[in-house]
């Protein structure tokens, strides 16, 4: 397969910016909530897009200390530190939690942000190089799911005292969102985010030429499967079982995990990029879809409950992609059925 520059997962791990006239490019590219974060702006001068990277940066601290579970003071560790009872939240928490406990129910449990102590035993079954107990992943997950949290008009009430949420699967999308937000207030005529996983583009490039995102090919994430051009103001995310994972014993058990079973889910993707109008739900359906498989995914995109388009790459090398997507998909040395 060809090989490619324009990865979603850009490989720039220091701050670098580029670029000095109005005309041209202004990039730069950070890390933040343990992921690469790209920011590139049309239109602008070096100074105002300086300005505008550094509100990008500020909109990003604030959002990782609100969501990230390892600082300590978060929402999120607040959350997991306290007994039952209700914990008071940040408006920004709330309205992800609230989404998070939308796309749960509407999912039927596959997107499910209490896993958290699901995915610390299996890191640490990682460091003692054992798969977990049966009985462990039992425990674990009858603190998870329905019935183990609400939210209130202020923050969340915790129903069970060992419940741990984890923002991983939709916290990406959202500090897109947030980012998106901000920069179209600026005066950049257009820019595009790539934030690990999720990109979202606004306006239009100087050149007038379109957004186009390479996905990756799940079997050799250093090549491409295909290509999707991105209107503007549609989120991209990719969920996929090659991003993340620990290896035990030789076997590589990856992050996406089934609520159902504790296990790395199994329903035979190995990737699947949702398009949408928001980075929170596009990175949320994401996440869900790769646990739902493509069945019970198309169900979901034919109830329209939520308007989405999807890429899905199946383990055995075979794409297919929703109705929505032939003007905009490309793809590259795979079948496209
Ligand atoms: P993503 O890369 O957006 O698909 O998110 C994967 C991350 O979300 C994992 O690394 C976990 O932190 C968390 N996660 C794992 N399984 C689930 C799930 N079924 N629902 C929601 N979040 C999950
Ligand atoms: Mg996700």
């Amino acid at each position: 397969m060809k090989k490619c520059a324009l990865f979603l997962a850009v490989l720039l791990l220091s701050l670098s910016l580029t670029g000095c006239t109005a005309s041209t490019e202004q990039t730069m590219s950070f890390s933040a909530m343990d992921t690469v974060i790209t920011v590139k702006l049309y239109g602008m001068d070096f100074e105002s897009a300086n300005t505008a990277f550094s509100e990008c940066r500020n909109i990003l601290t604030e959002l990782e200390a609100l969501w990230s579970a390892t600082i300590p003071n978060s929402d999120f560790c607040r959350i997991n530190e306290a007994a039952a009872g209700e914990i008071l939240l940040d408006f920004r928490t709330i309205a992800l939690l609230r989404l998070a406990s939308e796309v749960q129910t509407e999912t039927d449990g596959a997107f499910d942000i209490s896993l958290a102590a699901v995915s610390a035993l299996w890191k640490r079954c990682e460091t003692e190089n054992r798969l977990p107990a049966a009985e462990e992943l039992t425990e674990l997950l009858s603190h998870s799911g329905n019935g183990t949290w609400e939210l209130s008009d202020r923050g969340i009430v915790k129903t069970d005292p060992s419940l741990c949420l984890d923002a991983g699967g939709i916290g990406k999308g959202a500090a897109a969102d947030a980012l998106l937000a901000y920069l179209k207030t600026t005066s950049a005529t257009g820019g595009m985010i790539s934030f690990g996983s999720n990109v979202v583009c606004f306006g239009q490039k100087t050149n007038g030429s379109a957004f186009r995102i390479a996905v990756k090919d799940p079997k050799d994430p250093g090549s491409y499967a295909g290509i999707v051009t991105l209107s503007a103001d549609t989120s991209l995310s990719v969920s996929g079982d090659y991003e993340r994972y620990v290896e035990i014993d030789g076997t590589r058990y990856h992050h996406i995990l089934d609520p159902m079973t504790g296990y790395s889910c199994n329903s035979g993707l190995s990737s699947v990029a949702i398009l949408c109008e928001s980075g929170a739900l596009a990175d949320a359906l994401s996440t869900a879809c790769m646990v739902l498989g493509y069945d019970a995914a198309m169900e979901l995109q034919h109830s329209q409950t939520y308007r989405f388009e999807a890429i899905f790459l199946f383990s055995d090398g075979s794409v297919r992609i929703t109705d929505g997507l032939r003007e905009c998909w490309s793809a590259t040395g795979s079948d496209l059925s």
